[in-house]
């Protein structure tokens, strides 16, 4: 006979956990599979709303390519689950510290206390203010070409400068396409070295203000320009400001600082995800803007491991003084005065 262990999981929150996952993306979720595998109690608090959201499929992701993106959150949620490791939906509004932890409250009014944070809330994705542009975002307009390059292969591809990283973008994208624009907008037409890179390898640039995108049947059909010029496009790449969303931790004083790359506003952490505020980890979007739904899942299972281990220090930490203190179970001292209060005076020895 086989011995099935039922794990019976409610949405409920309780009052107290080993560890608060505030975000259940692929970055919360991995983490909270790690700690609730380490036999953790451990809940997931999810406001539902995934970066990725608007794609249709992840892409890039070993053995799970083109899955969509609320397929894999619902399969993390379920694995997460069955080791007894909880999934709340709910937004968190803010984290403050208490004296043995910390105080979690969501803006619905509930809150609850927690040894250890792991905070995988991902980033905003500020877009370009360009009429008809944040209707086609995560379709036509996109920003990565290791998500999305493969279905725009040998389309006519634009690149909208928006960023300091643009005329990179539009390098990149001409791997995938030897028809690849980049229109100016705002920004100054490159020069110099940039110049003489897109020139090499054939990519057109267009000078001037970006007015509004062709959207013709449901598809992006072109980039229309202040001067009524239409040039013919199948997909746009954008470069949106990436930001951290972690302004419901500022009462811990963790706050976002600009990305050396002048990408967006990240959370620093070190390699293991770890703050500067003692018991709080990061992982996934919050932390490295750059982080695709494969290596946001390393990072939280990463920071998983690394919150167990430094719960396990501290009841170390804690045992070895409670022994020392001779309070500990079936220390010597604690034996004897067992035996004191069992037994009193009718102990004999030898
Ligand atoms: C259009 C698009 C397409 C993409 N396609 C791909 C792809 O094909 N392949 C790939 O590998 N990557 C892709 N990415 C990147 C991918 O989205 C990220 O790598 C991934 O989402 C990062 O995971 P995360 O867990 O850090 O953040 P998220 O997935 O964004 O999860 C964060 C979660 O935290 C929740 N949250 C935020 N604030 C709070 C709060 N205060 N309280 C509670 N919950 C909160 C959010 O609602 C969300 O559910 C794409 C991104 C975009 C924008």
């Amino acid at each position: 006979m086989v011995a099935v262990e039922v794990v019976d999981v409610t949405d409920e929150l309780k009052s107290d956990y080993d560890v608060v996952v505030a975000g259940g993306g692929a970055a919360g979720l991995s983490g909270a599979l790690m700690l609730a595998r380490a036999r953790r109690s451990v809940v997931v608090i999810d406001a539902g709303a995934p970066r990725n959201a608007p794609a249709s499929g992840v892409h890039g992701l070993l053995a799970r390519d083109g899955m969509p993106p609320a397929e894999l959150v619902e399969r993390g949620r379920a694995e997460v689950r069955g080791y007894g490791g909880q999934v709340v939906s709910g937004e968190i509004g803010a984290v403050t510290r208490e004296e043995a932890g910390f105080r979690v409250a969501l803006t619905d009014g509930r809150t609850v206390r927690a040894r250890r944070l792991l905070l995988a809330t991902g980033l905003v994705d500020e877009l370009p203010e360009v009429p008809g542009l944040r209707s086609r975002w995560g379709r036509d307009v996109l920003h990565c070409p290791y998500c999305h390059g493969w279905e725009v292969r040998d389309q006519a591809i634009g690149v909208l400068a928006s960023g300091p990283l643009s005329v990179h973008q539009a390098l990149l994208f001409r791997q995938w396409s030897d028809d690849v624009t980049l229109f100016c907008h705002t920004m100054p037409s490159p020069s110099g070295e940039e110049a003489e890179q897109l020139a090499a390898r054939g990519i057109r640039v267009v000078d001037g203000e970006v007015a509004s995108l062709e959207i013709v049947d449901d598809r992006l059909a072109g980039v229309r320009l202040n001067d009524g010029t239409v040039v013919k496009r199948e997909a746009l790449a954008v470069a949106p400001r990436m930001v951290a969303r972690i302004g419901f931790a500022e009462g811990l004083g963790l706050r976002p600082v600009e990305h050396p790359s002048g990408a967006g506003e990240h959370l620093p952490s070190d390699a293991t995800g770890r703050t500067d505020v003692p018991g709080v980890w990061v992982a996934g979007n919050v932390t490295d803007l750059t982080a695709q739904v494969g290596s946001a899942a390393a990072a939280g299972a990463n920071a998983g491991a690394q919150i167990n281990a430094d719960l396990i220090a501290e009841e170390t930490r804690e045992a070895v003084a409670a022994r020392t203190r001779g309070d500990a179970p079936f220390s010597a001292a604690s034996e004897s005065r067992v035996c004191e209060a069992v037994l009193g005076d009718r102990r004999h020895g030898l």
